[in-house]
């Protein structure tokens, strides 16, 4: 019976993974983490994981999609297009796989769970901060400074993104308690989850926007004359020139500290109060 469930998890694993890069969501190096990781979640994790990464992973991809022809004005301002790369998958998805392996070594606690969907929640609340944070009728403003800047711009918040990411959070915390794994969690410890994992999915994306404002790698273009994360090129074809942040800490290296916040946070959290 185990062994059929990991075969299924493997197989459905791959079926997303290519259905994605047929889709042009995962390019050939995200497909191949994407199944990685899917035949971890699936296989060793089971259905509710399943269904919460798949709750992430379609409704982020999705408004990536639908909102394609409107942000295509701040695009470049990314460091990558809309197709995700291995380094992308591991740094939304990484913290999840461990959370998963986690669980098999204390398969009676339900703390893996909560630190699992809170990973996601806080992807999720970036995910959806970043595509609908440009409905802002204004320009968001640095988190440190409060000074106003660019749409798309690192460390910029606003209004409209803020809501989106409780928003985006707070999707991944009911799927976590509606499809609570564990039988002997009563209905009231549940809803304490809930809130644990929506509160680590916004603080996980308040940790995104702090180092966006201030150890973020940002780069300049001088023919563009605008400031960008991509090097070393800008899409333009122009050599990007760092102009503050450290060196290292690039798009995804943001993203796993979002993730990973948002997971210790949570065993913080439940440690704590439950
Ligand atoms: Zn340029």
């Amino acid at each position: 019976m185990e062994l059929l469930h990991i075969i299924l998890g493997v197989m459905l694993a791959a079926l997303v993974a290519y259905a994605a890069y047929r889709a042009h969501t995962l390019n050939r190096s995200g497909a191949l983490a994407a199944f990685i990781l899917g035949a971890v979640v699936f296989g060793l994790g089971g259905l509710a994981w399943a269904v919460v990464l798949l709750t992430f992973f379609i409704t982020s991809s999705g408004l990536s999609r639908f909102f394609k022809r409107r942000k295509e004005k701040v695009e470049d301002r990314f460091a990558k297009g809309g197709r995700r790369d291995a380094w992308q998958v591991a740094a939304n998805g990484g913290v999840a796989g461990l959370a998963v392996l986690l669980h098999l070594v204390y398969p009676q606690s339900v703390i893996p769970w909560v630190m699992f969907a809170s990973s996601f929640a806080a992807a999720n609340a970036d995910t959806w901060a970043t595509e609908l944070g440009v409905l802002n009728k204004t320009w968001p403003r640095k988190m440190t400074t409060w000074v106003p800047v660019p749409p798309g711009t690192s460390g910029g918040i606003s209004l409209a993104g803020t809501l989106a990411a409780a928003g985006g959070s707070l999707l991944i915390a009911l799927a976590a308690v509606m499809l609570w794994p564990d039988a002997g969690t009563g209905t009231g410890d549940r809803l304490i989850f809930g809130m644990i994992i929506l509160a680590a999915g916004v603080g996980g994306n308040l940790v995104d926007s702090l180092l966006g404002a201030t150890v973020q790698a940002i780069y300049w273009c001088p023919t563009c004359r605008k400031e960008t994360e991509k090097s070393p090129m800008h899409s333009c074809g122009s050599q990007t020139k760092r102009i503050r942040g450290w060196k290292w800490m690039n798009n995804d290296a943001v993203n796993l500290a979002c993730t990973l916040s948002a997971a210790l946070l949570a065993l913080l959290l439940s440690i704590v109060v439950v």
